[in-house]
């Protein structure tokens, strides 16, 4: 492979792609799409349009003709370019936070005189601490696997901890620190043949990484529409629970609100679910902030998540290239093997934090990750691989300075 960025960058077939988001034509370098995407110009003019017309003009009317409806036809949509999602699986709104929380409380229902939910002890902060939450409010233990930090959870890390007692298995599809790539297909069975339900979070892979929830067999599932799928600042998260949970009634969710009721315009006197995935909504959904997401589906449906992934593995293998090239003294804290690797990796060196700081500075945009990582996030369409080599050649800078 060349490391020459200008002939990577003119063999892109997905580099025209680029121009469509604000700031691609600006000399920043932007190295952290997978906490905060970049946002489409074309979401600028829909957000105008939102404002002047769907909302201002349409005013409640708005409800019935879209609104209503639209945190479940987008999840489809997401569902089908996305995430393996046959349609009525998939529900937007509330957190990532805050849906892990009601899948956790479902999942730990729906397997009654179960006592564990199995957790590793590197997964992203929110997860560790709903899952303790629930643990706590159900009377549960928590059973921690140790993963190898600089990789993920394999199939070794979880069978031994599996058991009569385990409820629920919470995994992160890629690991938000180390890029590990879980293979999430054969962590499912190995729930299922212990009987357990799996969550598995997607935010990061949703958007950059193939995800093929229904023939996974994965039980449910979340993520977030900000990072990798463009949403925004705060954009609402998404929810996958497999129909099989669905029509058999065994998805119950703890949040019992009244746009997720059977039907919502009765007021009638009590809670009943609504029929399919309705039933994971609980209040009214924020849609001015599934506007962005809307359209990056749109893209994604056009390049193909397959030529997105390609492009993917391209940039990551590049930047891997360029830091054992450029920076001897840093030692790359993820995975070598494309295919146990998502969208970003983590180089460690213990003044990370600072050269992160400096580095802001000069509009060159990684993050760091305690205790000593620097995380360099490739966003496939709004990454070229000049900004990939620009911004290793600035880390050696700072590095040295
Ligand atoms: C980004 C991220 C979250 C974020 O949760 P929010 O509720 O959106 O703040 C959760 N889990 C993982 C694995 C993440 O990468």
């Amino acid at each position: 492979m060349t490391l020459d960025a200008a002939t990577l960058d003119a063999g892109d077939p997905l580099a025209p792609l680029r121009e469509r988001f604000v700031g691609a034509d600006t000399p920043l370098v932007y190295l952290d799409g997978n906490s905060l995407g970049r946002p489409l110009r074309a979401t600028a003019q829909r957000v105008r349009a939102f404002v002047e017309d769907e909302w201002g003009g349409r005013l409640i009317r708005g409800w019935d003709e879209r609104w209503y409806d639209l945190p479940l036809t987008l999840g489809d949509r997401l569902g089908e370019v996305v995430l393996g999602a046959a349609p009525g699986q998939v529900a937007v709104g509330d957190s990532t936070t805050v849906l892990l929380y009601k899948m956790a409380r479902a999942a730990v229902a729906a397997r009654p005189g179960r006592s564990e939910i199995v957790v590793d002890r590197d997964n992203f902060p929110t997860d560790r601490y709903v899952v303790e939450g629930v643990a706590a409010e159900c009377g549960l233990t928590v059973r921690w696997i140790e993963a190898d930090p600089d990789g993920g959870v394999t199939a070794e890390d979880l069978a031994p901890v599996l058991g009569p007692e385990t409820a629920l298995v919470v995994v992160s599809h890629v690991a938000y620190r180390s890029g590990y790539l879980a293979d999430v297909e054969g962590l499912a069975r190995l729930a299922h043949d212990a009987g357990a339900w799996i969550l598995v979070d997607l935010c990061h892979s949703s958007g950059a990484v193939p995800v093929q929830l229904d023939a996974w067999q994965v039980d449910v599932a979340v993520g977030c529409t900000y990072k990798y799928l463009n949403g925004g600042p705060g954009s609402p998260a998404f929810g996958y629970v497999a129909s099989r949970h669905l029509e058999d009634g065994s998805f119950a969710q703890p949040v019992q609100g009244w746009m997720g009721a059977a039907d919502s315009f009765t007021m009638g006197p009590s809670y009943a679910p609504a029929r399919g995935i309705r039933r994971l909504l609980s209040g009214t959904p924020p849609i001015v902030g599934m506007l962005g997401l809307e359209d990056m589906v749109e893209l994604l449906a056009e390049a193909g998540i397959e030529a997105v992934r390609a492009k993917s593995v391209a940039l990551t293998e590049y930047a891997v290239a360029l830091v054992d090239r450029d920076l001897p003294d840093v030692r790359v804290a993820s995975p070598r093997a494309p295919a146990v690797r998502g969208g970003h990796i983590t180089i460690a060196h213990p003044r990370m934090r600072e050269v992160t700081a400096s580095l802001w500075e000069r509009d060159v945009i990684p993050d760091f990750r305690m205790p000593d990582g620097l995380r360099i996030g490739l966003s496939p369409l709004s990454t070229s691989f000049g900004e990939v080599a620009d911004g290793v050649a600035a880390i050696g800078q700072a590095l040295s300075g």
